[in-house]
């Protein structure tokens, strides 16, 4: 049963944690700042979690069985098929917006249908016919929603975007008829029950295990009035998270800012080339243009000496979401608030956060809290020491003013030019984007043995969009790797991976189709495309998400590939980011894109020594982000707060700086509005746990491709999906529980 799952089991779905088969991952982090200063972060939000998003969450109700545009035959819908090109990949060249609704129908019927067979079986449960059976369930829809919710993220339009405001709450509904079916939960809860004598694998019991508490969780059991009303909220909460993630995009979308020759004061080259075609392809042909994508406004923050043009791009930066009009989303972020609160009450949870994080790795609120609190004290005190030293700059060069939020990019800048002698801009042409893909190769094939052939013949979505087939060291297929690199209008802000198709056993292999999506910049004419070090990493971090899936070595799609807790999710992705920081890899793969040399080894030692750079406004900027969402979710009772209001007094009791603002404001926050993230922002910090002290192992043994500790990490984490319990999968790989110090150490905290 696909779509509807759960699997990963966040809320994704605004609370309801649904979980889609086709997850993505998306990424936030704060910045695990490389020497190069800024933060790394990214944003991301992928088709899973904005599949989740609507799976979830939502209201409306369009009649099912109503299609929303013109009406081609179901015989001849493309995404109905069975898909016989190579590697069963999905027939891009065919399939047009019209398709979509129709299929959605189709697929949701014929699921429908075979799950209610299940609830209708007269036979006594088995494993067999109750939870192998819901696994077999669903997959045209989880044909139809992979291809949909992937281009909804990276080649929207129009059209696909009124589909998915139309099929969120649908979608949503049909969730609710699945996992509130009294009939089905019955079969289920009896297997449970009776467990010891079904002579299940391990893997059969946590499968089974998992579905018992997904339909626990999703409100079976409850009392008629209880479900009914659960259902009415996750409908609408899908919608509004279709909603929020939408204004998004388009205050994002509607805002440009045009520079002329004498606005490029302290710009770099690689910026100026690109800001010109982005002016050029925006029809300003001659101009240069700053946009709202962190690929344009970050590095224009960190390099443009005009003082006044950085603080115009901040607000509005700072100001998506909250500008008035039909794109505001205070209400809704109120309104998702206010559902989610009931939706816990209703389940018996004190608060949202509760109910949310019970099923995670932290397991409570407190647990998360602990972490983010032991993190923000000392990131504060580093970010006040930052502070002042730039004010010193600012000072220096006579300026009369406090340092504030559009200034610190661009004063760090100064400070590690000045400290650590090198900028940014000298680092980035050692940093091509193709060479980087291939270091990511490189490593996947150091310690998985893992080979990658580029394919021509299959033609996918958008022509910047490539193909690779993975191979296994025995030379057998392993999965089909595409790769959306570049930055375009129609692309959601951010970088995520997401699946075209899962992997699973149950019937035979079927091998997975994964997808990394980012929003590079793409180079000057005839220029290659080249990165800053936070870009290479971000490449690093979904890559790893993209090993997660494409590793995944299970029967059941409930539990392949990414389908683990938020919190353990970010573990392979931000492991995978270590490789790309090792001097050895940057020796390879880092050559200037003009002479083809090596980055010198001065540069590298420059590098590597500032790594802890900045590393306070880094925690700061995220800490604050986490710490609002947690607190917004701990609250038992929100009735339509102001959350713009309540985001400000949290930070002043945080006690917040001045000179900082969150990683993400409310009004624009997608991963705990959009993106199954909601009281779990958290989560990447208590991954970068886990990958800190995880990448140690690698460090103690002397070689970072260790092919012992390598094939734990592979066996225990990157094949192992949700098919066992989290803290017994690190432990396994690590040989102890994991230790909060190596993170402590990166930042440079543990003084
Ligand atoms: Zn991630």
């Amino acid at each position: 049963m696909s779509s509807p799952q759960s699997a990963v089991r966040e809320d994704l779905f605004g609370g309801a944690e649904a979980s889609v088969s086709n997850k993505a991952r998306c990424k936030a982090r704060f910045g695990r700042t490389n020497g190069v200063g800024q933060n790394t972060c990214r944003d991301l939000f992928g088709a899973w979690s904005i599949k989740c998003a609507r799976i979830l969450e939502s209201p409306g109700l369009s009649p099912i069985g109503q299609p929303l545009m013109t009406t081609p035959s179901i015989d001849t819908n493309p995404l109905l098929e069975d898909w016989t090109g190579p590697f069963e990949a999905p027939p891009f060249e065919r399939i047009e917006p019209s398709h979509f609704r129709p299929a959605f129908d189709a697929a949701i019927r014929q699921a429908r249908a075979e799950i209610d067979a299940v609830a209708a079986d007269p036979d006594p449960p088995t494993f067999v016919n109750t939870v192998e059976a819901l696994e077999r369930s669903g997959r045209s829809l989880d044909k139809v929603a992979g291809v949909f919710f992937n281009l909804a993220g990276a080649a929207t339009n129009d059209e696909i975007q009124a589909i998915e405001r139309e099929i969120a709450p649908i979608l949503a509904r049909h969730r609710s008829e699945t996992y509130l079916n009294d009939a089905l939960f019955k079969r289920i809860d009896a297997l449970k029950a009776g467990q010891e004598k079904l002579g299940l694998s391990a893997e059969q019991a946590r499968v089974l295990e998992r579905y018992h508490l997904d339909f626990t969780r999703a409100g079976a059991g409850q009392p008629p009035e209880a479900k009914a009303r659960l259902a009415a909220i996750a409908e609408r909460l899908a919608t509004l998270g279709a909603e929020f993630g939408q204004n998004v995009l388009a205050d994002e979308k509607d805002w440009l800012m045009l520079l002329d020759e004498s606005d490029l004061d302290g710009l770099p080259d690689f910026f100026i080339a690109s800001a010109a075609r982005i002016a050029a392809e925006r029809g300003h042909a001659g101009k240069y243009a700053v946009t709202l994508s962190r690929s344009s406004i970050e590095p224009f923050l960190q390099f443009s000496s005009r003082r006044d043009l950085r603080e115009k791009t901040f607000r509005a930066w700072g100001q998506r979401g909250e500008n008035g009009g039909v794109t505001d989303n205070r209400a809704i972020a109120a309104e998702m608030v206010r559902l989610r609160a009931e939706r816990a009450r209703l389940m018996g949870y004190e608060t949202f956060a509760h109910y949310r994080l019970a099923d995670t790795m932290a397991k409570t609120p407190r647990a998360a809290l602990n972490l983010l609190e032991s993190v923000w004290a000392p990131g504060v005190v580093s970010a006040r020491k930052e502070q002042e030293a730039l004010q010193e700059i600012v000072a220096a060069e006579g300026g009369n003013f406090e340092v504030a939020p559009w200034d610190w990019r661009y004063f760090a800048e100064k400070r590690r030019k000045s400290e650590f002698d090198f900028d940014e801009g000298e680092i980035k042409p050692y940093l091509q984007l193709d060479r980087l893909i291939e270091a990511a190769f490189y490593a996947a094939n150091r310690l998985f043995g893992l080979s990658f052939a580029e394919r021509f013949d299959i033609k996918l979505y958008h022509p910047d969009a490539r193909a690779w087939t993975v191979t296994g060291r025995d030379g057998s297929p392993v999965a089909l790797f595409i790769g959306d690199y570049f930055a375009r209008a129609p692309k959601r802000s951010g970088a995520w991976m997401s699946q075209f198709r899962g992997q699973k056993k149950l019937d035979g292999p079927q091998l997975p189709i994964v997808v990394n999506v980012m929003n590079f910049a793409k180079g000057g004419e005839g220029e290659p495309s080249l990165l800053s070090f936070a870009d290479a990493q971000t490449l690093f971090h979904e890559f790893g998400h993209a090993l997660h899936g494409m590793l995944s070595d299970v029967t059941y799609p409930l539990i392949s590939g990414t389908h683990v807790p938020g919190d353990f999710v970010e573990f392979p992705s931000q492991i995978y980011e270590n490789w790309m920081e090792q001097p050895e890899m940057l020796r390879r793969f880092a050559h200037h894109y003009k002479t083809g040399e090596p980055m010198p080894e001065a540069l590298l030692d420059k590098l590597l020594s500032a790594r802890q750079f900045n590393q306070g406004w880094a925690t700061v900027e995220y800490t604050a982000s986490a710490l609002v969402d947690l607190k917004l979710h701990l609250n038992p009772s929100p009735d339509m707060i102001d959350v713009v209001a309540f985001e400000r007094q949290e930070l002043a009791r945080i006690g917040m700086p001045n000179a900082i603002a969150m990683r993400h404001r409310t009004p624009h926050f997608q991963h705990i509005f959009s993106h199954g993230y909601s009281a779990a922002y958290y989560s990447y910090l208590w991954s970068e746990v886990l990958d800190a002290d995880g990448f140690e192992a690698f460090e103690e043994s002397g070689d970072i491709f260790n092919p012992v500790v390598a094939k734990r990490l592979r066996d225990f984490v990157y094949a192992a999906g949700g098919s066992r319990d989290y803290e017994e999968a690190y432990e396994s790989f690590r040989g102890r529980r994991p230790s909060p110090h190596a993170l402590f150490r990166k930042r440079g905290f543990e003084a």
